[in-house]
């Protein structure tokens, strides 16, 4: 049994995704859905409920009563057989936590788009991205996830926790490939930029190839994905087990024909760095109280210091062991950038 979700791009212009869900026997009392009240490595509440602007459900082809009762929960009327759930939601949150659409760029976390049906929890998920290049305006547009790809614009993953813990990025990007200890990583670099890509993949091949080895070896996953986003000025990271997504400034991105390394392209390597230490530490090794999410409320933990401190302190000291700093580059860096 599958949970299957189907998403289009509606309209870019006034940032409205539409979404359908189609559930093969749902509750026979009433199927309650939920959608999550916070994303894993963003510690707010963040309501992301408030952007679905519409929402309707049918079975058989015939509409049925939904009614949200609560900040984050619909209850369906009582059907049999099959349930889908037709709706729209709004995305214009330029951060790496929501989802964001216009005629440059469309990104979402699960958390944002995908309503999860009660009871559903270990229920197997396909996912069908409705092809861009049927939109005419979208021009050369791409799309990239590190979800398991079924077929085009087709994926599957095992239950919807892990659904979520996957970004999904649709742009006219630049796309970076490398290799380290053996594994595939990936990189989308969306927005205006310069940047010297083949240093960029040469210094992170270096980082990448560090980390594993610091954690002797042993990979929690089978290819990594860096999605970035490239503006005038801006800054924003969020940590997934096989992906992660960036927000940076242009003046960060290394620039050709510029051999030394200013500190804002230290930043950028460290921001890097960072991201990619939480495959292991948080996203695998983590406070228990992380083990089973409840993404309805707060999940307290006293904990954070270890995780995001030591990887604060790491993904900086990391840049010296590999020499890509030498000793007064990252003392200078560390003064000027405290964690
Ligand atoms: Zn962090």
């Amino acid at each position: 049994m599958s949970i299957q979700y189907m998403v289009a791009i509606k309209d870019t212009h006034a940032h409205i995704f539409k979404v359908v869900l189609t559930l093969k026997n749902p509750n026979s009392l009433g199927q309650v859905f939920s959608l999550p009240n916070w994303i894993p490595g963003s510690y707010l509440i963040r309501d992301f409920a408030k952007n679905i602007i519409s929402i309707k459900a049918k079975s058989h082809h015939h509409q049925i009563p939904i009614k949200k009762f609560d900040k984050n929960h619909w209850i369906t009327y009582p059907c049999e057989n099959v349930l889908s759930i037709e709706y729209e939601v709004y995305a214009f949150d330029l951060s790496v936590r929501s989802a964001y659409l216009d005629n440059e760029r469309a990104f979402f976390n699960g958390s944002s788009l995908f309503l999860l049906p009660l009871g559903f929890e270990s229920d197997l998920c396909e996912l069908n991205i409705k092809s861009t290049n049927q939109n005419q305006t979208l021009g050369n547009w791409s799309c990239v996830t590190g979800l398991t790809t079924l077929s085009n614009m087709n994926f599957i993953v095992h239950n919807y926790q892990n659904l979520i813990d996957h970004p999904v990025e649709m742009a006219d990007f630049t796309r970076l490939e490398f290799d380290a200890r053996g594994i595939s990583h990936k990189r989308a670099i969306t927005g205006k930029h310069n940047a010297d890509i083949k240093r960029l993949a040469k210094d992170l091949v270096i980082i990448c190839t560090h980390h594993i080895d610091f954690f002797n070896g042993a990979i929690p996953f089978d290819e990594s994905l860096f999605l970035t986003l490239v503006r005038t000025n801006a800054y924003g990271e969020l940590e997934h087990k096989n992906s992660s997504s960036l927000i940076c400034s242009r003046k960060e991105m290394p620039v050709l024909n510029e051999h030394n390394i200013i500190p804002e392209y230290t930043r950028f390597l460290a921001l890097c760095s960072h991201e990619y230490f939480h495959a292991w530490w948080t996203k695998t090794i983590k406070p228990a109280s992380f083990h089973q999410l409840d993404l309805n409320t707060e999940s307290y933990t006293q904990q954070l210091w270890i995780f995001e401190g030591f990887t604060s302190y790491y993904d900086e000291l990391s840049l010296l062991r590999t020499q890509i700093l030498t000793p007064k580059q990252y003392l200078t860096f560390f003064a000027q950038n405290p964690p």
